[in-house]
C-alpha cells in the first residue's frame, strides 16, 4: 500500500516515537480532558459513505499551537464478515495504527485516550485532523481485508461531543456487562492477547471470562470473536489444561503459552494474584494494584488519579516500576472491570486485603465490593497517609485491624526492651582508651577506663579541624 501522497510517513518503524510537550502541535484529549473516546462500530454497508472523513469542532488550523482539545472519534465500518463482537477488538487497533503515523503519538483507550501530533509533523503539511481519519482506514482496509468500507467521525468540540460520547459510554459498559457472570471454570478455553507485544515484547495478557484484558478494551467475548475470524492473529485460544493452583488460578495451559510467547521470560502466570508470580504488565493497564508493607494490605490506583496515592507515589512512577511486560510482585496492572471479579485478588484475600482505593473508582464499582468491606475501604477523601490510614483501618475494624495492632504491640515490646537494657544497668563496657588532646593542639592527656559504666543524658562529639585546629560544630 502506497502512502506516498501524505505528508508524512507511516509504518510500524514509528511506532515508539514519544512526543514531549515542547514539541507538540496539539494534544487530543488526555488527562487535561474529562470526557474523550474512541469507538469502531460495525454497521450495514449502506450506512457508510466509504472514505468520509469528518470533522466536528476545530481543524488544526483553527487551533493555537501547544494547545489541548477534546477527541473523540468514531470509525464505522462494514463488510460480510464484520460482527458486532469484533468491534472492541477492532477498535483496539486505533492505538497502534495512529502511532504508526510520523509525528503522532497514541497512548491508552477507549475514554483514556491520549494523543499529540508534533509541530514537525505539522510543519510537514500535517494540517488537517482528516489525515488521522483518512490513514486509519486506508490501514484497516490493508491490514484487516475483512474491513471493507469505512467513515470516520472526529470531535474536537466538547459540547457537539456529548451525545456521542454518551453512546460510547453506554457501548462500552454493554460491551463489559455481557461477561459479567460468567465463571473461569464454566470454560474450557481461555484467550491470548499479544497486541502490546510491540512496545512489551514478554507480554501476553491471559483473557478468562472473570479476567479482561489489562487495558479494560478486551474481554473473553473480544478475544474469542478475533480469534475465531484470525486464529494466527493478535488474539488466540488457551486450552486451559491442568488446574496446577485453583487459588492461584495458575492452569498448566497457561503457563505454556506464557512461555513461548514470552520466549521463555515468563514461565509461570497466577490469574487471581498480585504478589505471587502475577500476570505481567504492558503498559496500559487501567489501573495498578500495589502492596503497602506498612498494613500488609494492597491499595489499588487508576490511571485517572491525580496526585499521589497513599504510599507517596503518584500514578505514573508506579506505573514505570509496573509496566514493560515485566513479572512484578506487589505492582500489578488490571483492567477496572477486573476489579469487579469475583476471582478479584482472590489469592491474595480478595477485599479483604483491599485497604485504600481512589473514591471515584469506588464508586464505579461500588455494587461489587462485599457489603460489608465498602465501608472499611479509605480513600483520598478519608485519609492522606499512612499513619491516618492505619488508624481509619483500626476504627473501622478492617480484616488488616488485628494484625496492626498485634505488629505495632510487637515492636513496642521490643523498643522496651530495648530500652531497659540501656536504663538498667548502662552499656557495659571493656577496656576504652580515651585521649583527650591539650588546648592549641600541645599536651592534652589519655583517659583508661576498665570495666566502667558510663550513664550519659546526652554525647556530644565535636570533630577538629587538622589544619587550623579551630572547632566545627
Ligand atoms: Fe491485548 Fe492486553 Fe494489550 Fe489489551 S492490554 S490490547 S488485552 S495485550
Ligand atoms: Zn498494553
Amino acid at each position: 500500500m502506497s502512502f506516498d501522497d501524505l505528508p508524512v510517513e507511516v509504518g510500524p518503524v514509528f511506532e515508539g516515537e514519544r512526543i514531549r510537550g515542547k514539541q507538540m502541535y496539539v494534544e487530543l484529549g488526555g488527562p487535561k480532558q474529562e470526557k474523550k473516546f474512541e469507538l469502531v462500530r460495525v454497521v450495514p454497508s449502506d450506512k457508510i459513505e466509504d472514505g468520509r472523513v469528518t470533522i466536528i469542532g476545530p481543524d488544526i488550523p483553527d487551533i493555537e499551537e501547544g494547545s489541548n482539545v477534546p477527541w473523540g472519534i468514531v470509525i464505522e465500518m462494514s463488510g460480510d464478515k464484520l460482527e458486532e463482537d469484533l468491534e472492541s477488538v477492532l477498535e483496539r487497533r486505533i492505538h497502534e495504527f495512529t502511532n504508526y503515523i510520523e509525528g503522532t503519538m497514541h497512548l491508552n483507550q477507549r475514554y483514556d485516550v491520549w494523543q499529540r501530533v508534533s509541530k514537525n509533523a505539522v510543519k510537514k503539511g500535517f494540517n488537517s485532523l482528516k489525515f488521522i481519519g483518512d490513514i486509519l482506514m486506508r490501514l484497516y482496509k490493508a491490514e484487516l481485508p475483512i474491513v471493507e468500507k469505512a467513515q470516520v467521525t472526529i470531535y474536537t468540540d466538547r459540547g457537539q461531543m456529548e451525545a456521542a460520547y454518551n453512546e460510547a459510554m453506554e457501548i462500552y459498559e454493554a460491551r463489559d456487562a455481557k461477561v459479567r457472570g460468567m465463571t473461569d471454570e464454566g470454560v474450557d478455553q481461555f484467550y491470548g492477547c499479544v497486541l502490546c507485544q510491540s512496545f512489551a515484547p514478554t507480554h501476553v495478557c491471559i483473557v478468562t471470562p472473570q479476567r479482561t484484558g489489562l487495558c479494560g478494551a478486551i474481554n473473553w467475548f473480544d478475544a474469542r470473536a478475533s480469534a475465531r475470524v484470525d486464529p494466527k492473529g493478535p488474539n488466540f485460544a488457551i486450552e486451559k489444561g491442568d488446574a496446577i493452583d485453583e487459588s492461584l488460578g495458575e492452569f498448566s495451559g497457561v503457563n505454556e503459552i506464557a512461555d513461548s510467547k514470552s520466549l521463555g521470560e515468563v514461565t509461570r502466570v497466577a490469574l487471581y494474584s498480585a504478589m505471587e508470580v502475577p500476570h505481567t504488565s504492558c503498559g496500559c493497564f487501567e489501573a495498578i494494584v500495589f502492596y503497602i508493607p506498612e498494613v500488609d494490605g494492597l491499595g489499588i490506583v487508576d490511571r485517572n488519579f491525580k496526585g499521589s496515592a497513599i504510599n507517596g507515589l503518584p500514578f505514573s512512577t508506579m506505573a514505570n516500576q509496573t509496566g514493560g511486560g515485566k513479572q512484578v510482585p506487589g505492582f500489578h496492572g488490571i483492567a477496572i472491570e477486573y476489579i469487579r471479579s469475583k476471582k478479584f485478588l482472590k489469592h491474595d484475600g480478595g477485599w479483604n486485603r483491599v485497604v485504600w482505593m481512589p473514591s471515584s473508582v469506588k464508586e464505579r464499582v461500588k455494587d461489587d465490593i462485599p457489603a460489608d468491606m465498602v465501608n472499611k475501604i479509605a480513600t483520598e477523601q478519608e485519609v492522606s497517609d499512612l499513619e491516618q490510614l492505619e488508624a481509619f483501618l483500626k476504627e473501622k475494624n478492617h480484616p488488616l485491624a488485628a494484625s496492626i495492632v498485634a505488629a505495632e504491640e510487637e515492636s513496642e515490646e521490643e523498643e522496651e526492651e530495648e530500652y531497659g537494657m540501656a536504663a538498667a544497668g548502662g552499656m557495659p563496657m571493656g577496656t576504652m582508651t580515651m585521649s583527650v588532646p591539650g588546648a592549641g593542639g600541645v599536651g592534652g592527656f589519655t583517659l583508661i577506663l576498665k570495666n566502667a559504666k558510663i550513664h550519659a543524658e546526652k554525647v556530644i562529639i565535636k570533630r577538629m579541624d587538622a589544619g587550623s585546629k579551630k572547632r566545627k560544630k
